[in-house]
């Protein structure tokens, strides 16, 4: 009769904790924001806390427990579910994480797979060497907490996801070594107690990591199309130019604005408009190599800077996207949109930016001029798409 009170008393708790956080926050990876996972730790901290004393009580009430006895079984039962839920949490929100988002490791393998991996590994090796000597000397057992150093360095350096997995990483090494060393010096109660902590600060420091890194980007995009903004434009275009002297690639600047959009706008509302500029921006991200610098400095015009492309396949390039936007139906209406799109390339190596954007919009605005619906460069003629395209 007790163990099935007891069981439905950690059913009934946790899947309250497990509703309500569904109304607080996304359940699923990435916590991006602080607060949430704030408010995420501090609920299960408390739904913890209810469900030992409830055990607690129940153990008293029906099984008699002895008062003296009462505060260690609180609070084994607290700091065990406490260590359970929090590791219940970050293996199925990786778990869940790992099969639901796309392109989902990508912020960590963008700074090379080699370095998240050693970190890993000297992850490991540090707990396993600080629960052998734990396990030699009864006590330095709260030494064991050196080991939340390596998950706090993984969690500012690689975000939240690859902290819960460092997270974990130390927490099956540590249990690992409990069980095979048959470490009793450390008792389990302190060893739940550091799974705690050690999740939860992964948590908290990967959330403020993945919080800086929104609001960085939030800073340097627009928001309609997620493209660069134009400060952040210039700062980066200018750094890529200097690259592309330094090593003697070409670059070429590609000034792009949508035909007669003001019509867009008048005709189908500026609702439309919008979806029109998010359907153009990913035509060119779809174009873009991940080297290309993409900008939205005006209202419906755009910028790519694209590296190590010599005339001719700039050429080639601006052609495919003016054909990608000549798919783009305007949204309530049967009418495709159309880009004219002027071209400049480095040549001379004392041209800026400023100067290389003044040439392309120079070509731009030919290829208003011409009729639009066309590409026009400072470096070739003219040509029909099939040549431009070959
Ligand atoms: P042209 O072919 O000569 O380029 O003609 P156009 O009508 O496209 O002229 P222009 O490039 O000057 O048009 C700019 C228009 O873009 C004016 C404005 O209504 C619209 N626009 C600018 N920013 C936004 C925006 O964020 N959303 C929407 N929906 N429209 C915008
Ligand atoms: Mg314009
Ligand atoms: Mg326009």
């Amino acid at each position: 009769m007790i163990e099935v009170t007891m069981s439905t008393r950690q059913l009934v708790f946790y899947s309250c904790l497990g509703l309500a956080l569904r109304r607080v926050s996304s359940f699923s990876l990435p916590l991006v924001r602080l607060n949430s996972v704030a408010i995420f730790i501090f609920a299960i901290f408390i739904t913890t806390l209810s469900s030992a004393l409830a055990a607690t009580w129940l153990m008293t009430l029906y099984a008699g427990l002895a008062s003296e006895l009462r505060l260690e079984i609180f609070v084994s039962f607290w700091i065990g579910d406490l260590g359970g839920v929090l590791m219940f949490i970050a293996t199925t929100s990786l778990f869940l994480d790992f099969y639901e988002k796309e392109n989902k490791y990508d912020d960590i393998f963008e700074k090379g797979l080699v370095k998240p991996l050693a970190l890993l590994l000297v992850i490991s090796c540090a707990t396993t060497l600080l629960f052998i000597v734990t396990g030699l000397e009864s006590d330095v057992s709260r030494f064991g907490y050196l080991i939340l150093l390596p998950v706090a360095w993984a969690a500012s350096f690689y975000g939240i996801r690859f902290a819960l997995f460092a997270a974990l990483c130390v927490n099956i090494t540590a249990v690992t070594h409990y069980i095979l060393l048959g470490l009793t010096a450390y008792p389990a109660i302190e060893l739940q107690t550091l799974f705690s902590v050690n999740l939860a600060m992964a948590m908290l420091l990967g959330a403020s990591l993945e919080e800086r890194r929104l609001a960085m980007f939030d800073a340097a995009h627009d928001p309609l199309t997620q493209m660069l903004n134009r400060r952040a434009f210039f700062q980066e275009g200018r750094a890529l130019l200097e690259r592309c002297k330094r090593q003697n690639r070409n670059m070429a600047v590609l000034m792009i604005d949508l035909d007669h959009f003001k019509r867009v706008n008048d005709v189908w509302g500026h609702e439309a408009g919008d979806l029109v500029l998010m359907k153009v921006a990913e035509c060119c991200r779809k174009i873009c190599r991940h080297t290309d610098i993409q900008g939205r400095i005006g209202g419906e015009e755009f910028v790519l800077l694209l590296d190590d492309a010599d005339p001719q396949q700039a050429y080639a390039v601006a052609e495919r996207l003016r054909l990608a936007v000549e798919e783009v139906l305007i949204p309530g209406s049967s009418e495709y949109i159309s880009t004219s799109i002027g071209m400049s390339h480095l040549l001379e190596a004392e041209d800026d930016l400023e100067e290389l954007l003044r040439q392309a919009d120079l070509a731009l605005y030919q290829a208003k001029t011409a009729g639009r619906n066309r590409c026009r460069s400072t470096a070739l003629s003219p040509m029909p798409v099939e040549i431009a395209l070959t």
